[in-house]
């Protein structure tokens, strides 16, 4: 379609064309209802069946079988930075957090509102350009569980190895990458993001936690924040964000037929590797913030020699039809956010952009 532009936000970001199609094609009558999605009871059977469908499909591209649940939440990633320690960090009991940017600072703040907390490992001194080696990583004694973030979205960093911990579990903030490669998920106990990146439009926050997890939560917290209600009603004890949901499932329906996560990591590698080779070939003119090993397939982060430079670049990129290179205002310069549903073309477009720019600028 001519006039889509290349949409390089953070989030909500690009959609795949074809999840747009769909949802546009059926939008007047769903399913032989005669109805939209957006006007049928969350109780009804055609409704019950795209929750169904959803949580199935999000736990075969996982690789995850019926240990595993996968809920669908309101209130963003922000909320899971509460609900985990509410439901999981007992008095008496620690919980370790592992910084590796702004997000990790925040699910951090909230847990200690709730009870003792430890920093088992952080980047923050190098304005976070990195993720931690296994062997900086210092937990406490018998942590209630460990808390990471997959991907930090403002600064341009990803794991590229999820840590382990052994018997210890693990709960990371995914919402800026997850289904971008293949990974063992069953490594997990709990799994959270935010859809509005990878997975759909905002409104919905997708948990993949392991069932054992959902069975007590503690009763003295309220209905809402507890895990066990949502999984004891199938993410409906209250009104669900019905079409967020069922644009998820349409983005994990496109992400099944694309392949799945093998086929998502070789696109977004060939992807993120356009980019990047234009930063690493243009003898400094850009410099990426991340660190060479920790760089995200997700968020590309760099900037340009000066401020004046990144206003003029950010400036023609609108021009040349591209759209929310922008950084972060913490870190400054430019981001280009590609998460699965970004076309190779569109790197490729930005990447000969870099390029060009940096010889008329260079
Ligand atoms: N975690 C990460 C890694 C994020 O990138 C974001 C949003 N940019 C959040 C958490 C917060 O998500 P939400 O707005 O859904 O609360």
């Amino acid at each position: 379609m001519s006039n889509r532009i290349i949409n390089f936000n953070a989030g909500p970001a690009v959609l795949p064309l074809d999840v747009l199609q769909a949802a546009q094609e059926e939008l007047l009558n769903f399913n032989n209802t005669g109805m939209s999605i957006l006007e049928i009871s969350h109780r009804s059977k055609p409704y019950e069946e795209v929750n169904h469908e959803a949580e199935a499909n999000m736990k075969e591209l996982l690789g995850l079988g019926d240990e595993y649940r996968v809920l669908f939440l309101q209130g963003g990633a922000s909320t899971q930075f509460a609900m985990i320690p509410l439901n999981f960090l007992t008095p008496g009991q620690t919980a370790d957090y592992i910084l590796t940017g702004v997000w990790s600072e925040k699910a951090l703040k909230e847990a200690k509102l709730i009870g003792q907390t430890h920093i088992a490992g952080s980047t923050a001194e190098g304005k976070y350009r990195r993720t931690p080696q296994q062997e900086e990583i210092q937990l406490s004694d018998k942590p209630a569980y460990v808390h990471i973030t997959s991907n930090n979205t403002i600064y341009g960093t990803q794991w590229k190895e999820l840590p382990s911990f052994g018997p210890v579990p693990l709960f990371a903030d995914m919402s800026s990458d997850i289904l971008c490669r293949p990974f063992d998920a069953s490594k997990f106990s709990l799994i959270y993001a935010g859809a509005q990146k990878n997975l759909g439009p905002s409104g919905v926050t997708a948990v993949i936690i392991r069932k054992e997890l959902t069975e007590n939560s503690p009763k003295t917290i309220p209905t809402m924040l507890r895990y066990d209600t949502h999984a004891s009603t199938d993410s409906l004890y209250n009104t669900p964000p019905t079409f967020a949901v069922y644009l998820l499932n349409l983005v994990l329906r496109w992400i099944k037929a694309q392949g799945g996560l093998t086929a998502m990591e070789a696109r977004n590698v060939t992807k993120a590797k356009l980019i990047y080779d234009a930063i690493d070939s243009s003898n400094g003119f850009y410099r990426g913030h991340a660190d060479k090993d920790s760089r995200s397939l997700m968020n590309v982060t760099f900037r340009l020699p000066n401020e004046e430079l990144e206003k003029i670049f950010a400036a023609e990129s609108v021009a040349a039809g591209m759209s929310g290179l922008k950084g972060h205002r913490s870190v400054g310069g430019l981001r280009a956010s590609i998460y699965n549903a970004m076309p190779v073309a569109g790197c490729q477009t930005l990447s000969e952009f870099m390029k060009e720019f940096c010889r008329k600028h260079g």
